[in-house]
């Protein structure tokens, strides 16, 4: 088949995740086909990613051959390359992200395939989750035995708040469980080597994103200091070619590129090649999400996919019907065609 029209839109949230998390300003990307399937993606960057894809990408990508995964790849890297004077990182590759799952998307439906069909097979069970948020109790009492709490240092008062929150965590997962931290870049070196020795008798999985991106030498130094706690991060990071940099410092434990940010399910395969040469396992970042839980069930993804409950009775903005929910800490994507989600039109 081939692409007819490409096009991308930014929804009318009425809801923020209700959360500590800022919004994550994502986009609805979609291709439409000469075999009369219209494949769905979802990608970041806000209204500028839009632009990119309207303005750029779309006289790039439409006439282009749809017809397997190796067209997908062709495609993402003939987008990677005309975008690359203002691309490479950012806006430009969230919106290619949002290019790269709406053609699997598309694919998946004109084959009748779920998306993980199309990249082997699922090679997984239901996947174990942990739920991000603030509400650990509340996560415990829907099943979970996962969970990673926010932790936005301030100041010296932080410490303590590290330590009652990770009380809670700790409870409510029990000690069989795990817990996990996100700093979201807030802690640095000195702050973690504390932390680490504050936290030691929580048994913290991972310390995530405790510097910024940049800073791989200081978070390369910080895992020797963490032990047996794991730095974690890759959420800010792009493509194979920023993967293939943190690889070569050392930097993190355990890398979490987000699917929809990162490039798509194009770059994750791509970033796993990597990870699978240097021994390091990879935990998507919102990996309960269908875009990147189809990439999970198909790969040597760790089994373990983030779901974000948000807070208890809070009012949530349903973009995609049809998205699988975790039950009791476990999640699967469904076999409907593409990533079996059903936009809605309402929020456009
Ligand atoms: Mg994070």
């Amino acid at each position: 088949m081939k692409i007819t029209d490409v096009s991308a839109v930014y929804p009318n949230y009425q809801n923020v995740p209700a959360s500590w998390r800022t919004h994550f300003w994502q986009i609805v990307v979609k291709v439409e086909t000469d075999a009369g399937v219209t494949g769905y993606g979802y990608g970041g960057g806000g209204r500028a990613a839009v632009e990119v894809v309207n303005r750029h990408f779309s006289e790039l990508v439409e006439g282009c051959d749809l017809n397997s995964v190796g067209d997908i790849a062709a495609i993402w890297d003939s987008v990677y390359l005309e975008s690359l004077p203002y691309g490479r990182k950012g806006v430009a590759v969230m919106a290619l992200s949002g290019l790269d799952l709406a053609l699997f998307d598309a694919l998946g439906k004109a084959e009748g395939k779920p998306v993980y069909e199309l990249l082997g097979g699922a090679r997984k069970g239901a996947i174990f989750s942990y739920a991000t948020g603030a509400d650990s109790q509340w996560y415990g009492e829907l099943g979970f035995k996962a969970t990673k709490f926010p932790h936005r240092w301030t100041g010296e008062a932080d410490y303590d708040t590290a330590v009652h929150s990770a009380t809670i965590a700790r409870e409510a997962m029990g000690d069989d469980g795990m817990v996990m931290i996100d700093t979201y870049m807030s802690w640095d070196s000195d702050v973690t080597t504390r932390m680490s020795e504050l936290l030691k008798p929580f048994n913290i999985y991972w310390f995530e994103d405790v510097c910024t991106p940049d800073e791989l030498d200081a978070q390369a130094q910080l895992r020797p200091v963490a032990s047996p706690t794991l730095i974690a991060g890759g959420e800010h990071e792009f493509t194979h070619y920023g993967f293939a940099e943190i690889a070569r410092a050392g930097a993190l434990d355990l890398w979490q590129p987000d699917i929809t940010w990162c490039g798509g399910i194009t770059a994750g395969l791509r970033i796993l090649d990597i990870a699978r040469k240097e021994g390091i396992p990879v935990a998507p970042h919102r990996g309960g999400e269908v875009w990147g839980l189809h990439l999970i069930a198909a790969s040597d993804c760790m089994d373990l996919a983030e779901v974000l409950p948000g807070m208890r009775d809070a009012s949530r903005d349903d973009l995609w019907t049809g998205e699988p929910s975790a039950e009791n800490g476990h999640i699967s994507p469904t076999d409907t065609p593409g990533f079996g989600v059903t936009l809605n039109e309402d929020m456009l």
